[in-house]
């Protein structure tokens, strides 16, 4: 069965008068390269359960299948079950959950559908327009996963892997760094797609830590102040940290004159070190 063909697609789907929800970000992946080399790259071999987030018609799912122990397939559409129930029916290491990924307890999914492999990972082509809130909730589970292998919208993925302290870094460049390194895999053009999305897209692995980047006094007050720092991006740290968090200015200028940094310092020039002893100053100065 090749479901990188349209015509089959286009059969599969027409059996169940299913039509693309913009809205869910279904762009189906027609590329048939595209999925065997992300199968490989997410180092899936037959000790590991693979948990794939948005199966569609399960293209990816069969690659995964083929070289997993265990694939667990979250899907919100519940009209593409009966088509999934047609593509992988072949295969009897495959479950799919109709469930929404943001309401779903992954740990408990990990600990119920894993507990017979050695480890697991995550391989999906994320739907877009929650890309970040679910990179976020793998990340901050601090799940027993050893990689997370995903296709975003490309400049999702170059924030994502922007070397924090330069100009293309952000919040979410400082998340992901906490918790992981980061990789550029490869490119996926738009025209991959059916249907085609407005953008090019790229795939990433994020190899988890056993430990955060850098250790900090309080976790929650770190990720709030680099939320501020980032928010207001073309202020100076001082200026964006102060308003964000209604903290006085003369408590953040302190702060980071004491860890020897310019008072007109940006965030986007801080490396990881240096937004940790900051928030940590700060956080020592308001408590
Ligand atoms: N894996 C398929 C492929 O590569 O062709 C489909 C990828 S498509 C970009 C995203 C998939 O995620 C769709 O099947 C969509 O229905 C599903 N999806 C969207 N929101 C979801 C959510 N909150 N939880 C689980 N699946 C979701």
């Amino acid at each position: 069965m090749n479901l990188t063909d349209i015509g089959t697609i286009k059969e599969l789907l027409g059996a169940q008068g299913f039509s693309f929800s913009k809205g869910l970000g279904q762009n189906f992946l027609i590329n048939p390269s595209v999925c065997p080399k992300m199968a490989d790259l997410c180092g899936a071999d037959q000790s590991t359960g693979v948990l794939e987030i948005g199966p569609g018609v399960g293209v990816l799912t069969r690659e995964l299948a083929a070289r997993a122990k265990r694939v667990t397939a979250v899907e919100i559409d519940a009209r593409l079950l009966p088509v999934l129930e047609k593509t992988l029916g072949e295969f009897d290491n495959v479950s799919v959950i109709n469930a929404d990924i943001l309401k779903t307890d992954i740990a408990d999914l990990i600990k119920k559908q894993f507990s017979d492999c050695e480890k697991v990972c995550v391989c999906a082509n994320l739907p877009y327009y929650i890309t970040s809130p679910i990179i976020m909730a793998l990340l901050e589970g601090r799940l027993p996963i050893d990689g997370i292998t995903v296709m975003v919208q490309k400049e999702v993925a170059q924030r994502m892997c922007a070397p924090v302290g330069s100009r293309e870094s952000g919040a979410v460049t400082v998340a992901v760094r906490y918790y992981s390194e980061p990789e550029m895999l490869f490119e996926v053009s738009r025209g991959s797609f059916m249907p085609a999305p407005n953008v090019d897209s790229a795939v990433l692995r994020l190899n988890i830590r056993k430990t955060p980047a850098v250790q900090v006094h309080s976790e929650e007050f770190f990720f709030k102040f680099v939320k501020a720092a980032f928010g207001q991006r073309r202020k100076t740290l001082v200026n964006s940290v102060g308003n964000g968090l209604g903290i006085s200015k003369d408590t953040v200028t302190s702060a980071v004159s004491e860890c020897g940094l310019s008072p007109t310092v940006r965030a986007e020039a801080l490396t990881m070190e240096q937004l940790g002893a900051v928030s940590d100053k700060i956080y020592s100065a308001i408590r």
